[in-house]
C-alpha cells in the first residue's frame, strides 16, 4: 500500500511581513522505511522566528528553503514503523529539520530519541530543546549574571526570552524585561518574578531605561537587534556585558547589518558575544535535567501556545512573529 503525507511548502518568498499566500498545504509520497530508517508521524511542530529567514533570498546557517520545497523545522513525533533497532515502533523522537509536515521517512541515525518519562514531548522543542537551551546558553554561558546585577531581557515573553528572564531572576539579579503588551508585562512582572516591565510598542525604552537603570544595564539579553540593539548600547554600564541571541526586528530585512552606534562598546568597555544553541548542545543532558528539575519543584514557569492541526501552521508562525505568542509557539498534531 502507498502512503501519503501532507506537508506545507513554500510557495512564494515573504515580501516583507509573511502572508498565508507565501505557503501552500500539498500531498506527497511517503516511501516505506528502508534498513536503518523509521516512519514518523509528527506530533508536534515547532514555530521559530529563525524560518523567516531560511524563506528569504539569502538563507543564513540554516539554509535557504528552496521555492516549493517542504520548509524546513523542528518537531516530536511517534515512530510507527521501524526498520532499525535503536528506534523501536513506539519511541518518541525529535527532528530538527522535519517540521511542517504529518509524517516523514529518514535514516534512525538523523533523529534524537525523546524519553516522555522527563516531562511533556513537546518541551523537547521549546524548554528542553532549541529555545530552553539558548535562554540557558545566553544566561549562563554568556552573561552568567551576578546577585544585585541590572540585567535587560528583550522579546522577554517569548519561549527563549521567559526563561532567560527566570534564570537571570535565579542568579539573584535585577530583571528589566521588555515586551508588546500590557498583558505580556502583567505575567512578566506577576509569574515570572521580573522587577520591571517596558513595553516598547509604548514607551520609549530609552528614556524608561535612563530612569529605570540610572547607573546603566550590567548585562542584556537581545532578542532583537535592529533599533533595539542601538537603544542597548546607549544604556550597558561600564564593561556592561550583551549577549546576542537574535535581531527579530530585522528578520524581514537586513538582519546582518550592525548598529549605528558600535562605537560605544569601545566607549564603555562593553562586550558583545554572539552565540546559538548548538554551541551548547553537547550539554543537553545536565540542562535537560536542571530544567526538568526545576519545573517539577515549581521553580520555573513553563508557558506554551498551542494552535492546532498542519493548517494552522502558517497562521501559527505569522502570529509568532507578531507577538501573538506567549511563551513557545507549537503546532500539535
Ligand atoms: P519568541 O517566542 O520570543 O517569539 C518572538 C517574539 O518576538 C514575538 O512574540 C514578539 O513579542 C517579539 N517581536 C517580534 N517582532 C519584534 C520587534 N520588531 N521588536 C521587538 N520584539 C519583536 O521567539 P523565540 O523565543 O523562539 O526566539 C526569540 C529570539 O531568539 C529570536 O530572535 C530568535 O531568532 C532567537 N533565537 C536564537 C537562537 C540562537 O541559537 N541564537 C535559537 C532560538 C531563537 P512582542 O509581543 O514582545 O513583540
Amino acid at each position: 500500500m502507498s502512503r501519503t503525507t501532507r506537508q506545507i511548502v513554500l510557495a512564494a518568498r515573504p515580501q516583507g511581513v509573511p502572508q498565508t499566500a507565501d505557503f501552500r498545504i500539498e500531498d506527497a509520497p511517503l516511501a516505506e522505511p528502508g534498513e536503518g530508517e523509521v516512519l514518523v508521524r509528527n506530533l508536534w511542530l515547532s514555530v521559530d522566528p529563525y524560518m523567516r529567514i531560511a524563506m528569504g533570498e539569502e538563507g543564513s546557517l540554516h539554509g535557504t528553503v528552496p521555492l516549493g520545497d517542504p520548509i524546513s523545522g523542528g518537531a516530536v513525533g511517534e515512530v510507527i514503523a521501524s526498520r532499525a533497532e535503536a528506534l523501536p515502533k513506539g519511541s518518541f523522537v525529535m527532528s530538527r529539520a522535519h517540521g511542517w509536515r504529518e509524517a516523514y521517512v529518514v535514516p534512525a541515525a538523523d533523529l534524537v530519541p525523546v524519553d516522555p518519562a522527563t516531562g511533556p514531548v513537546q518541551r523537547h522543542l521549546g524548554l528542553y530543546g532549541l529555545t530552553g537551551i539558548t535562554a540557558w546558553g545566553g544566561v549562563r554561558g554568556v552573561l552568567d549574571p551576578q546577585p544585585g546585577e541590572t540585567v535587560f531581557v528583550n522579546a522577554a515573553a517569548g519561549a527563549v526570552g521567559s526563561v532567560a528572564v527566570q534564570l537571570a531572576k535565579a542568579a539573584g539579579a535585577r530583571v528589566i524585561a521588555s515586551a508588546g503588551s500590557a498583558e505580556k508585562g502583567a505575567w512578566l512582572t506577576g509569574a515570572l518574578g521580573a522587577d520591571q516591565f517596558i513595553d516598547y510598542r509604548e514607551e520609549d525604552v530609552a528614556a524608561r531605561l535612563a530612569e529605570i537603570a540610572p547607573s546603566g544595564l550590567d548585562a542584556a539579553f537581545d532578542n532583537v537587534g535592529g533599533n533595539q540593539l542601538e537603544i542597548l548600547l546607549d544604556a550597558m554600564a561600564p564593561r556592561g556585558r550583551i549577549a546576542l541571541c537574535g535581531a527579530i526586528a530585522r528578520y524581514d530585512g537586513a538582519y546582518r547589518a550592525g548598529p549605528a552606534n558600535l562605537f560605544a562598546a569601545i566607549e564603555k568597555h562593553v562586550s558583545l558575544t554572539g552565540f546559538n544553541a548548538g554551541f551548547y548542545f553537547d550539554r543537553a543532558g545536565e540542562i535537560i535535567s536542571e530544567f526538568a528539575a526545576l519545573e517539577r519543584a515549581g521553580k520555573l514557569v513553563v508557558a506554551e501556545t498551542v494552535a492546532h492541526g498542519l493548517d494552522a501552521m502558517p497562521g501559527a508562525f505569522i502570529d509568532l512573529l507578531a507577538g501573538r505568542s506567549r511563551g513557545k509557539m507549537l503546532v500539535k498534531l
